[in-house]
């Protein structure tokens, strides 16, 4: 099945199911091949750290996240929250609205 992203670097999303519903946080990186994206402070991973001197990295426990599925989370509309995402031609570009409001989610 193909699935088309319409999730861009930067959108805010609020994550609707999974270990992390509820969360909302800033999308960092898409993966669109794998229909999944990196959101910040969102499926937080402890990972072990070795230590190398030369880069000063001291040893231990950091967190980072992990790839979340894109249909685990929506995009905020910042009128009216999450929300599914509609399209509206202006020109000859298809600009990405809020399906409910129609606000456009791309900023310049
Ligand atoms: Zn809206």
């Amino acid at each position: 099945m193909h699935t088309r992203v319409d999730i861009k670097r930067n959108d805010q999303v609020k994550v609707i199911t999974g270990r992390d519903k509820g969360k909302q946080g800033r999308v960092l990186r898409v993966f669109p091949s794998e229909g999944k994206v990196l959101v910040e402070h969102v499926m937080m991973v402890k990972k072990n750290v070795r230590p190398n001197p030369q880069k000063n990295i001291k040893g231990g426990i950091a967190e980072q996240e992990s790839r979340i599925s894109i249909s685990n989370v929506m995009v905020v509309c910042p009128g009216c929250g999450p929300s599914r995402i509609g399209h509206k031609m202006q020109g000859d570009r298809r600009q990405r609205v809020c399906r409910r409001c129609q606000a456009p989610l791309d900023k310049k």
